[in-house]
């Protein structure tokens, strides 16, 4: 049960206000049931004649004790006559009700606060680390796994706090009043009837665990019998042909046997718990109804205070059963909770940038030195000693067979995975070291799939400057070469992108992508072109945007149409993960075969 869970329990304990008022409630609730027990003593006595009325029971009561004997203020309201005395009772009866009914809500409403409360704060937290983990870490879970698993397991945990905080809490204090009600309606029967407890629960247990094996054998077993009957049924043919009846008749009928024997187990188990546990309660309740007995005979004891403690051990009986279920939920929170934890525990990326210096403002050259990049898990480098420098305002198209890392070289530009060997250098200084941000900020990136969220195209290309104008949005969707087709959208700018759905084509969606880089005004270009097919107009004008936006800035294009590699300063040839060669178009064209079969292959079929 101590676990993770706790860790959010703890972060549910510091909201002490709530805590202390869903605690406060719970008393209450659990008083009022208590205390109206209580009331049920007197009641008795007046029914069955032995007191005329409530003022002289209370009377009795002290003489009784020979406490302190309450002012006769209070005596003289009380009613004498048992009828009067009924009617005041029941009516007090009546409002404990409405008193603990209203602790119970106000309970629940507290519990309720303070478990979504902290269960909202938990998913914020973790979606705000998911989005600050390294991106090789999020994609090696799988983006969509990750999100909902946030959500399931934010759920799962929200479950456990309620369970504690709302039903646990609840039930355990029921239990202490009844359990004080008993107490006060006889206290050495009462502790009598408590040695039962540890009795029965020992027994639970072991039938519990004898329960649980049986249940937990009889299905492997039955597992089996699935795939023994499966087997000898689908290779029938086989079966017959060898005449192997009567030897998977046999494998059957071992495991058939397993089962029937596991199933016993658990069953026998069971059936044997409760009569076991009803025989104890009998026999205790036997020992106890002569201990009644004989100290009621002495007249050392009433008859109604018997009932009433049994009556109030019942209670506390039923109070305390569901603990037990709630104890296992709490401890199945822990499991979503580990995993929360790993989540607001990992470290950031960026963890340690604001101790870092910025990356230098790029002004004359990118250096790759025999940079390495490798994925979590991968056995192989995706990208293996490439080096490349990049000069200011150079553009440059990189192209190679599919798988042969030309993405992940855009993603290491980027610093978006970690470079597992070489250097990526800007004027001269090594990025590694530098802050991320400063360098990210730089740069834009448009990806082979854009990313276009739910919200209107204006939001989609104000993304990565939230404070842009209208006019300057407006300018980078005209230099993307997008404007136009955006006007002629429902709604122009305001046009929502999930309404439009797959009205916009991969091609409109890319120079959304090119409004959004162009808008941030970036050093560095990172253009990674769709590999499906763009429509002809599509792919002239992007070719154009890219060359607009281009001017004065230094543009890396992963290549896969003629347009792009022609108006390239440099084409970079890559193969298993490495630097083939580089040159222009006619150079590679004449000396490099890769490069030659690629053009033939994509750019020129396709241009
Ligand atoms: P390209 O862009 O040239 O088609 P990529 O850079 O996408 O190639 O991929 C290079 C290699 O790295 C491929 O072998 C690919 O399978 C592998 N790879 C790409 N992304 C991942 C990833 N997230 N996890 C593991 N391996 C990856």
């Amino acid at each position: 049960m101590i676990g993770p869970f706790w860790h959010f329990v703890r972060m549910l304990l510091e909201r002490r206000g709530a805590v202390a008022l869903a605690i406060v409630c719970a008393t209450i609730s659990a008083a009022s049931m208590g205390s109206g027990l209580v009331v049920l003593g007197p009641i008795l006595e007046i029914v069955l004649g032995e007191a005329r009325g409530l003022a002289e029971v209370v009377q009795a009561f002290f003489a009784q004790h020979q406490s302190w004997a309450p002012p006769s203020a209070i005596l003289d309201v009380l009613p004498t006559t048992p009828r009067g005395s009924l009617a005041f009772l029941l009516g007090g009866l009546a409002v404990l009700t409405v008193i603990g009914a209203s602790a119970n809500f106000l309970h629940q409403y507290f519990s309720v606060t303070l478990c979504a409360g902290v269960v909202a704060r938990v998913r914020q937290e973790a979606f705000d680390r998911s989005l600050r983990l390294p991106l090789a870490t999020v994609v090696a879970r799988g983006p969509a796994e990750y999100t909902s698993r946030i959500l399931r397991d934010a759920g799962d945990l929200q479950t456990g706090l309620s369970t504690l905080v709302g039903k646990m809490l609840a039930q355990l204090l029921k239990g202490v009043a009844a359990f004080a009600a008993a107490i006060w309606f006889d206290w050495r029967l009462t502790l009598f009837a408590l040695l039962v407890g540890p009795v029965v629960a020992i027994i639970l247990r072991k039938a519990g665990k004898r329960i649980r094996r049986g249940i937990r054998g009889s299905l492997e077993a039955q597992q089996g019998l699935l795939r023994v009957a499966g087997e000898s049924l689908h290779g029938l043919r086989t079966v017959k042909a060898m005449g192997a009846e009567e030897q998977m008749a046999t494998r059957f009928g071992r495991l058939n046997q397993e089962a029937y024997r596991q199933e016993m187990r658990a069953r026998l188990a069971r059936a044997l718990a409760s009569p076991l546990i009803e025989m104890i309660a009998i026999v205790v309740a036997a020992g106890l109804a002569y201990l009644a007995g004989v100290q009621i005979l002495d007249g050392h004891a009433r008859f109604e205070d018997f009932v009433l403690a049994m009556g109030s051990l019942a209670a506390m009986g039923s109070s305390l059963r569901p603990v037990a279920v709630f104890i296992n939920e709490l401890s199945a929170a822990n499991a979503p909770s580990a995993r929360l934890l790993e989540i607001l525990h990992a470290p950031a990326e960026s963890e340690g940038d604001r101790h870092r210096s910025d990356a230098p403002a790029f002004r004359h050259s990118i250096d790759l030195v025999d940079v390495s990049i490798r994925y979590p898990g991968a056995t192989v480098d995706a990208v293996d000693r490439f080096s490349l420098s990049l000069r200011a305002g150079e553009h440059l198209a990189i192209v190679g067979p599919n798988g042969c890392g030309k993405s992940t070289v855009l993603a290491g530009l980027a610093r978006l995975i970690p470079l597992a060997g070489g250097t990526l250098s800007v004027d001269g200084v090594d990025l590694q070291g530098t802050s991320l941000s400063s360098w990210r900020r730089q740069l834009a990136m448009v990806a082979q799939e854009p990313f276009l969220m739910a919200g209107s195209i204006e939001e989609n290309i104000r993304l990565g400057r939230p404070n842009a104008t209208r006019a300057e949005i407006v300018e980078a969707a005209k230099r993307a070469h997008a404007m136009e087709f955006i006007l002629r959208l429902p709604g122009g700018l305001d046009a929502e992108v999930s309404e439009l759905g797959s009205s916009l084509s991969g091609g409109q969606r890319q120079r959304i992508a090119i409004a959004r880089a162009a808008l941030v005004s970036p050093a560095l270009l990172l253009m990674d072109e769709a590999t499906s097919q763009v429509d002809a107009e599509s792919e002239v004008e992007i070719a154009a945007a890219i060359r607009e936006i281009g001017q004065g800035r230094t543009v890396v294009t992963v290549a896969h149409r003629f347009a792009s590699v022609v108006s390239a300063d440099r084409i970079v040839v890559m193969d298993h993960g490495a630097v083939l060669d580089v040159g222009t178009h006619e150079e590679l064209l004449a000396r490099c075969d890769l490069y030659a079969r690629l053009a033939r292959a994509q750019f020129m079929a396709a241009g």
